[in-house]
């Protein structure tokens, strides 16, 4: 065959195979063009899970009559002019590519008032060829009609999902956007029924009423179950709300990102979030999140994708770093209001008893000698230690009175005894307890870092005189570069010659430490 140059109508076919693979995004293209239009009302309706029909209408700003046959033309769009624009975008659209796309791959209705005129017009494609404007009756914004989806191109129908699958995708476009502009008022039918509805003029962006009323899909019980998260770091902020610890799903689902109000599926993002629960919640369980970050526009590249679902941060490192620490922010803000991570929490308790003598430093272990030792560990666990550990049956009877008593200071419960000088056997009114005490001695150790890090820095201890150990220069580089983060840490390290470093001052959390090994 000879070279030849398509036409334009198979050029929208094969774009449609980026944009529009399935009803949602259809869906997601409409709203994104009725919201930069400034549309305040969304209605969106499908008949089939939208393969049959889906349309939406708005009322935005419209389009004028002579400018209505241009919008299904390819690149059209009358939201940037140039590729310098893409810097600084604010709109959805910008790529001219959707109504096209859409419109060669269905019956296509676009219907507009546009808020300078008094008369409605209506064009209507199909199979390439472009009928009307002809006038219309409307009395407001835009209605864009997609039917038999797919009609012309069979092989891409088969790729549809269930009707159900394809119509939950759909809600879920709509339940982002609907999150994303809470003063829009959004609303799906399906088949004749009203299925979601969201949004009011009044609602303020991230207010109470928002939070109240987030929407059902969100899991049972979201808001009850979140907590607020407003936090900023250098030009990124981050706001919204995310689960309790307690809160959690099988699957990362009910995670929504937003980035400049523009709903993303980011990797990165979602990453942050997880980290932030990582000593907090089970493995392979997921917290619930709505989270909207703002970043400087030039800093976000949206054109890295034809459906715009991902996005590009240029300081990656900052925006996880953003997310990340706001999530954790939160979450310490909430379990010291309501003592919301249980064991973590008794633990922090606990540690206010600890000896402050005893080093994690595995040259001197912590746990040589039994009996005492099980003792200490046991004051320290706030597990009540009756007089002596031996269980005979008077003294059983009496360690248990004991606990009875003091139980409430102590819901570790009663030490019984000590396994393999290992672990402290309890017990308490709801059964037996196991204490790995090695685990638990450094779990203790590291809340009290937590603490103190949160209260203004680690404590230190200045060494008498300073110890100096060799590194290797690349090590001694990294060192000096992370030298304020470690005197947080309560390490004091100073650069001593190109391969040496001198420590003034190890944490007084660790008492007397190996600062080598350290
Ligand atoms: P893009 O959104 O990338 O500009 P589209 O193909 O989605 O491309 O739309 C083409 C143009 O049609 C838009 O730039 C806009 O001017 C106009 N348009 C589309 N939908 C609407 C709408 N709902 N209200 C007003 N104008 C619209
Ligand atoms: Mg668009």
């Amino acid at each position: 065959m000879p070279i030849q140059i398509l036409s334009d109508h198979t050029a929208n076919q094969i774009a449609a195979g980026e944009v529009v693979q399935r009803p949602a995004d259809i869906a997601r293209e409409l709203i994104e063009n009725a919201l930069d239009a400034g549309a305040a009302t969304i209605d969106v309706t499908l008949e089939e899970a939208g393969v049959k029909r889906l349309r939406v209408a708005d009322d935005g700003c419209g389009i004028p009559k002579d400018e209505l046959t241009l919008a299904l033309a390819r690149h059209a769009t009358s939201k940037i002019a140039e590729a310098d624009d893409l810097l600084a975008i604010n709109t959805f659209g910008f790529r001219g590519e959707a109504l096209p796309s859409m419109a060669s791959v269905s019956k296509f209705t676009l219907t507009s008032l546009h808020h300078k005129s008094n008369e409605a017009w209506q064009i209507c494609a199909k199979d390439g060829t472009i009928e009307g404007p002809e006038p219309a009756a409307l009395s407001c914004g835009t209605v864009v009609e997609v039917a038999d989806l797919f009609y012309n191109t069979p092989a891409r129908r088969k790729f549809l999902k269930t009707p159900r699958t394809e119509q939950q995708q759909v809600l879920d476009v709509v339940l982002r956007h609907a999150l994303a502009n809470p003063s829009v008022r959004f609303t799906l039918k399906a088949d004749g029924k009203e299925i979601f509805r969201h949004g009011s003029p009044q609602t303020d962006f991230l207010d109470e009423e928002m939070l109240a009323n987030l929407p059902a899909t969100l899991g049972d019980g979201f808001a009850k179950n979140a907590v607020a998260v407003n936090a900023t770091s250098g030009n990124i902020q981050v706001r919204g709300w995310t689960s309790l610890p307690t809160f959690h799903f099988k699957t990362a689902q009910k995670q929504y990102f937003f980035v400049n109000g523009r709903p993303v599926k980011d990797k990165l993002l979602a990453s942050a979030l997880r980290q932030a629960y990582h000593d907090r919640m089970e493995k392979g369980r997921h917290p619930a999140a709505v989270l909207f970050v703002e970043v400087p526009p030039e800093q976000v590249d949206v054109n890295v994708h034809p459906a715009k679902a991902e996005v590009r941060f240029r300081d990656s490192q900052a925006t996880f770093g953003a997310v990340h620490g706001a999530v954790r922010q939160a979450l310490d803000a909430a379990s010291k209001e309501t003592g919301a991570h249980g064991a973590a929490d008794l633990l922090k308790t606990a540690a206010g008893q600890i000896p402050p003598s005893q080093s994690l430093s595995s040259a001197s272990p912590v746990y040589q000698t039994p009996e005492p030792r099980a003792a200490e560990t046991a004051q320290s666990l706030d597990l009540s230690m009756p007089p002596a550990a031996r269980v005979d049956r008077q003294e059983q009877a009496a360690s248990v009175a004991w606990y009875d008593e003091k139980n409430e200071e102590h819901p570790l419960g009663a030490a019984l005894a000590q396994v393999h000088g290992l672990y402290v056997v309890a017990q308490s009114e709801e059964g037996l307890i196991l204490v790995d005490q090695h685990a638990a001695h450094e779990r203790i150790v590291y809340e009290k870092f937590k603490n103190q890090l949160a209260e203004g820095g680690v404590e230190k201890q200045i060494l008498l005189v300073p110890e100096v150990i060799e590194v290797t220069d690349a090590q001694a580089e990294l060192l000096e570069k992370r030298h304020d983060e470690l005197a947080e840490f309560g390490l004091e390290v100073e650069a001593f010659g190109p391969t040496a470093v001198a420590v003034r001052a190890t944490p007084a959390l660790l008492g007397s430490v190996n600062a080598q090994e350290l």
